[in-house]
């Protein structure tokens, strides 16, 4: 049934990211007239892994999140909150002849064509490569293959983030930022049964009929999950293009090489080039204690760029970004890497989110569990988080998303490849005393 009633009182916390600040915009769309949302920066937050210059987004990921990915490109696109900044140039997959992705490529592929899809190119060696993508003609890619999606490619995130937190306004969602909308505890029925609210660090008690979790990779340092989501960042530097060297980077299609990385379009007038490697994450393990853990656990906890300004990215991270642009945009090799940041996200053991309600305490919702590619979803992830509520999830998505202690990968990792390094053990991001 129903966990919530349109005049219910709806608390979400991490409001100003990605899955919050969508399941607020779901709710109040459908009429729900009591919904505010905390965070500890206003939208579009500073610790939101979608404050970021562009993200992949794009009309190739299909059957992912249990299907709900197959309408998110057209609400990126048709949806007057997120049409000005999604943008199509096309996209791009590529990986090695022979590999291991290359075969999951292929799979991809037929399974796009047998849908009827006429945007979808194999691209079988370097030669394909290069007519979807003139501005990869000096780069060194032998042995390459991939998908060509002539559909979609990147959007603006931390502008589409904005204009979320505008709408959220517009139609009276109520806020909370600072200290007032910072999570600090639960607050507990007298039975111990139900959450009745959120108590924050400055002492503010937001009394509430149901409070959603959607902290990203801080929600399984605030409430215990029992070990179901382990938060990991990754990296990105930018490269400051000249207006010339932008302009000839104009409309490439996204390109994403399942080992060297991926880059998209300049942004449209800083021209600043953001770069990204692939790799499996770094952990931050810490000892903490989540509400709900009798007793200290260690755990690995964000380290919040925005409070850690003088922070950059670790040497080997550094290098392999290099690595790309030697790879891919040998002419900008050697540009200084500036804006170097990394940015956290909460893996899952099988890549699938956790929306349900939290088996513990009635009241309480859980949607997170982004696993590291949840900000092309932005449009539509809060409206399964919106089902839920209104007791309409379907009951395989039910299923997919539910609590679920000890399913999955038990490396933890879910991404396959080696598991994650801890920051700990790799040198040349910390620049503070
Ligand atoms: P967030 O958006 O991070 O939101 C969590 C919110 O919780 C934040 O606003 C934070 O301030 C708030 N919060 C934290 N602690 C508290 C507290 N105590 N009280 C109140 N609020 C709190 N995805 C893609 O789809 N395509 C891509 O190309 C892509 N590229 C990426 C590149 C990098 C380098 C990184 C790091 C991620 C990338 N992602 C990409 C992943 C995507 O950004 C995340 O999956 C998504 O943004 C996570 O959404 P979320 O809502 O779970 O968390």
């Amino acid at each position: 049934g129903a966990l919530a009633s349109r005049d219910s009182s709806i608390i979400i916390v991490g409001g100003g990211g990605t899955m919050g600040s969508s399941t607020a915009l779901h709710l109040a769309r459908r009429g729900y007239t009591n919904v505010r949302i905390l965070d500890v920066y206003e939208n579009p937050s500073l610790n939101s892994a979608g404050n970021d210059l562009n993200k992949i987004a794009g009309a190739d990921a299909v059957g992912l999140f249990g299907g709900a990915s197959d309408d998110a490109w057209v609400a990126w696109t048709t949806d007057p909150v997120f049409m000005p900044y999604a943008h199509s140039p096309g996209k791009l997959e590529l990986t090695s002849i022979g590999s291991a992705g290359a075969k999951h490529l292929r799979e991809k592929y037929d399974k796009l064509i047998s849908l009827g899809r006429s945007d979808i190119a194999w691209l079988a060696n370097e030669d394909d490569i290069r007519q979807r993508a003139p501005h990869l003609a000096q780069a060194d890619i032998k042995g390459w293959c991939g998908l060509y999606c002539s559909t979609g490619g990147w959007v603006a995130a931390r502008d589409a983030l904005n204009s979320v937190g505008y709408e959220l306004r517009r139609l009276g969602v109520k806020t909370a930022f600072g200290t007032a909308g910072t999570f600090k505890e639960l607050i507990l029925s007298d039975d111990g049964k139900r959450c009745i609210g959120v108590k924050c660090i400055d002492g503010t008690e937001w009394n509430a009929d149901l409070v959603v979790l959607a902290a990203g990779a801080w929600s399984p340092v605030l409430v215990d999950l029992k070990g179901q989501c382990t938060s990991k960042c990754w990296v990105y530097a930018h490269i400051q293009l000249t207006p010339e060297e932008a302009d000839a980077m104009r409309g490439i299609p996204t390109m994403y090489n399942d080992t060297y990385g991926f880059f998209m379009e300049p942004h449209p007038t800083l021209n600043l080039l953001k770069l990204c490697n692939e790799f499996p994450g770094y952990t931050n393990l810490q000892k903490v204690q989540p509400f709900g853990s009798p007793k200290p656990i260690t755990i690995s906890v964000p380290r919040s760029h925005a409070a850690n300004p003088s922070d950059t990215i670790p040497t080997e991270s550094l290098d392999d970004i290099k690595r790309l642009v030697s790879k891919c945009l040998p002419h900008l090799a050697g540009r200084p890497l500036i804006n170097q940041a990394m940015c956290w996200c909460t893996d899952t053991d099988d890549g699938q989110w956790v929306v349900c309600e939290d088996p513990r305490w009635k009241g309480l919702v859980l949607a997170t569990g982004d696993s590291g590619h949840t900000f092309k979803m932005l449009p539509v992830v809060g409206g399964q988080v919106a089902d839920l509520i209104e007791g309409k999830l379907s009951e395989e998505r039910r299923q997919l998303w539910r609590w679920r202690p000890g399913v999955g990968d038990p490396l933890g990792t879910g991404r396959g490849g080696p598991p994650p390094k801890d920051l700990s053990q790799v040198p040349g991001w910390r620049h503070d005393s």
